[in-house]
């Protein structure tokens, strides 16, 4: 048996993949490229970096939603920074597309991926991560349905004033939606953009289900059954998920999907929080010195949440949201997004058939922006 890295793929999965829609809902990339001057250009090892234009083109995915992510200190930062970092973001994506226009193009429907499928270009979705980039403003979230997102995931770690989080930073853990936090709900269903579920509180999921007139989206999650994680999904809410008609992407992150390595990153944290302090960057090597030591995450176990997804929701509600280069730890064989040939093949290998593995590596998403994104503009 090869390891899980060397995955041979077989001519059977390598057709399939070639044939197929291929749609991933999450990934930083931009925050690299805003933040740490990553060059978006230049191929990387994937210890720098998981995902850049060469490594997208050769990766064989259709379509890549690109996270704006309002990273929570905005929202202390006075009236307008938050808003004005999520433009940031889309200003970015845009400028992104635009440099290499055979190789990339900016999507809004479903039927813009059927057109990059078919042209042979990856197609380029904005979604803004943290619903306290709209700050408070339903006009705020129209403004970023015009520069082209097509979702909005309702809070990141940090919960806001209308929706709660489930790692709960501001005390929001155990909170639901608000009022207005049904308005923007709302608002999202008429202007044809995706209700974003991943890190959002059970209340504030429930009260989404119960809110929404569209399936939602849960756009990097993976299940709670399999490692109990406040960021992955109980049972129970994945059945809810998919009752609405929803799909739930699966997270990538080896600290979310196995409770080992959960266990040895947050002790590798706790320990350089007890040493005698340094410098950040100091502190920083020190940690990445311990992460490096802990065993990947065999693929298996990835697979083993798809699988998972699967069966509890159903085949039809259970996609790709590998969340590279918002993670630290990625399972062996999965180390960057010319990744997922190799989930295709460890699929077919437990037996899904081709329709099966054509569903989970991008037809359900594709039928949910079909449902929620309307039509081409
Ligand atoms: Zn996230």
């Amino acid at each position: 048996m090869p390891a899980d890295g060397e995955l041979e793929i077989t001519d059977r999965a390598r057709r399939l993949y070639r044939d197929a829609i291929v749609i991933d809902t999450h990934n930083d990339l931009v925050t690299k490229v805003l933040d740490e001057g990553y060059d978006p250009a230049v191929r990387h090892a994937p210890v720098q970096g998981h995902t850049d234009v060469p490594r997208l083109i050769d990766s064989g995915l259709t379509a890549q939603v690109l996270a704006a992510w309002v990273d929570a200190p905005y929202a202390q930062r006075g009236p307008g920074a938050s808003f004005a970092r999520a433009l940031a973001y889309a200003d970015a994506i845009h400028a992104l597309v635009d440099a290499y226009p055979a190789a990339l193009c900016f999507a809004t429907t479903a039927a813009n991926v059927r057109r990059a499928k078919a042209a042979g270009t990856v197609a380029i979705f904005m979604g803004v991560e943290g619903g306290h980039a709209i700050e408070d403003s339903l006009d705020n979230l129209r403004e970023l349905k015009r520069r082209g997102a097509c979702y909005l995931t309702l809070t990141w770690n940090n919960g806001n004033t209308w929706a709660g989080s489930s790692i709960g930073s501001g005390d929001t853990r155990t909170t639901g939606l608000t009022r207005f936090g049904r308005q923007v709900i709302g608002e999202l269903n008429r202007l044809g953009m995706l209700v974003d579920v991943s890190h959002t509180s059970s209340e504030t999921l429930a009260d989404v289900l119960a809110a929404s007139q569209a399936p939602v989206i849960a756009s990097h999650s993976s299940a709670r059954a399999l490692a109990d994680h406040p960021r992955n999904l109980s049972d129970e809410e994945l059945r809810a998920i998919a009752a609405r008609g929803g799909v739930i992407c699966v997270n990538f992150y080896s600290r979310f999907i196995e409770v080992r390595v959960r266990e040895a990153m947050d002790a590798a944290e706790a320990r350089v929080e007890a040493e005698p302090a340094g410098t950040a960057a100091q502190r920083s090597a020190r940690l990445e010195a311990l992460l490096e030591r802990i065993p990947p995450t065999p693929l298996s176990v990835l697979i083993d949440h798809i699988d998972h997804i699967a069966r509890v929701a159903g085949i039809d509600h259970v996609g790709l949201g590998s969340d590279f280069d918002g993670i630290r730890l990625t399972p062996a064989g999965a180390a960057d997004v010319t990744a997922y040939p190799r989930i295709a093949q460890a699929l077919l290998d437990r037996g899904y058939a081709d329709d099966d593995v054509r569903k989970v590596l991008g037809a359900n998403v594709l039928r949910l922006m079909d449902d929620v994104l309307g039509a081409d503009a």
